[in-house]
């Protein structure tokens, strides 16, 4: 397979990746597409890191000492971003 016959995900497709792709649930080939696509999207990028701190956000809301908020306005906005650019 070359780099030419790797089809490119539309952002839409990528959100929908990325709990597969966090799981490593993501076969090699469906990795390296998704990622490309992360390399050249800035707002994809973008998403990822907002996802990756919702994550770190949960699992220390499992320590009952340290409750920290989630940022859901954040990713309120995004998704409508994300709407609105379909
Ligand atoms: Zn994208």
């Amino acid at each position: 397979m070359s780099v030419r016959d790797i089809v490119q995900l539309s952002c839409k497709e990528v959100v929908e990746l990325v709990t597969d792709y966090q799981e490593g649930a993501l076969a090699v080939a469906d990795r390296v597409t998704f990622e490309q696509h992360l390399f050249g999207c800035t707002w994809c990028m973008t998403y990822l890191q907002q996802v990756n701190r919702g994550v770190e956000l949960t699992t220390q809301l499992r320590e009952p000492s340290e409750p920290g908020p989630i940022d859901t306005q954040k990713l309120a906005t995004l998704f409508r971003k994300w709407q609105s650019s379909k």
